[in-house]
């Protein structure tokens, strides 16, 4: 199995590339098997697979854990031979962001970034949108793939794309779970064995509002509830909203997401789920 080509600046991609069609898959590595599904549904949708790896400063609050994320670079380069990645783009901080990482263009994701995610985390989305802008303006890819475990920034994301016409078609892939039901992540590692084993009602609330779908959101939000408490998990939210993240609608799809402190890590988790008219 050859390895695929490490590319750290645009001109190394470009010569790894050679303007073949590109298809993208962004992560900041610390590679579980969601990733690999990730690079796996982007395989056949262009000629050149392109994974980057790049731990973003910028989408971590000062209070947060850039310094701790882990990174384990040469664990990812395996992961990427497995899935048949083409190029790595492993850039340097530099080169994402020539002015250094307060750079004084960036993305203002608009008022869908300021509800959910972003009202616990009020520049988080800036920094994702502005390096995702910036990956896609070196990478140039025409389909770049992302997971719906993050959906406020998969939503934003296609909003991104569509709304600055940045040409770049955006494909979302499934979450990848654990065999209890917890979503992978990267963060999983620092649950406590006792936290790992309340991680799995976050998963179980959202099956509980599935099944509660027919009977209307309230109902939705309830059955969730009830489920995250008997665990003793008290969310930061809970929400049931229609599948762009605005107002559910009755007899409709929707999307139930929800986000938990569990010990350390913080867990995010969503599903679509129909609503009963
Ligand atoms: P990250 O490296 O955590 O920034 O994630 C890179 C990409 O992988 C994002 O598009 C995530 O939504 C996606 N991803 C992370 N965890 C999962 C998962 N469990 N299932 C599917 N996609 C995932």
């Amino acid at each position: 199995m050859t390895g695929p080509i490490i590319a750290r600046t645009r001109a190394e991609l470009l010569a790894a590339h050679g303007g073949s069609s590109v298809s993208f898959v962004p992560t900041m590595g610390a590679l579980h098997d969601g990733h690999l599904q990730l690079l796996e549904h982007a395989r056949p949708l262009g000629e050149t697979l392109v994974a980057s790896i790049f731990v973003n400063p910028t989408q971590f609050a000062p209070d947060e854990d850039f310094d701790a994320y882990p990174r384990t670079f040469d664990a990812d380069l395996d992961v990427c031979a497995r899935a048949g990645v083409d190029v790595v783009f492993a850039p340097s901080v530099p080169t994402m962001y020539p002015a250094g990482p307060g750079d004084s263009i960036s993305v203002d994701p608009g008022p869908l970034g300021t509800v959910l995610e972003g009202s616990a985390r009020p520049t988080h989305f800036r920094g994702v949108l502005t390096v995702v802008a910036k990956l896609f303006g070196l990478v140039r890819p025409d389909v770049a793939v992302f997971g719906e475990k993050d959906y406020q920034q998969l939503t934003l994301i296609r909003h991104l794309s569509r709304e600055l016409a940045l040409g770049v078609d955006i494909v979302g892939c499934p979450t990848v779970r654990e065999p209890d039901g917890l979503a992978m992540s990267s963060r999983n590692r620092y649950l406590s064995e006792d936290d790992r084993k309340r991680a799995a009602y976050v998963s179980a609330a959202l099956r509980a509002g599935v099944s509660a779908g027919p009977r209307g959101a309230e109902s939705v939000l309830v059955a969730a509830a009830a489920v995250l408490e008997t665990a003793g998990i008290n969310p930061d939210y809970l929400v049931v909203t229609d599948p762009d993240l605005g107002p559910a609608r009755p007899g409709a799809e929707a999307r139930l997401l929800v986000a938990a402190r569990v010990g350390t890590p913080r867990l995010l988790d969503n599903t679509s789920l129909t609503l009963g008219a």
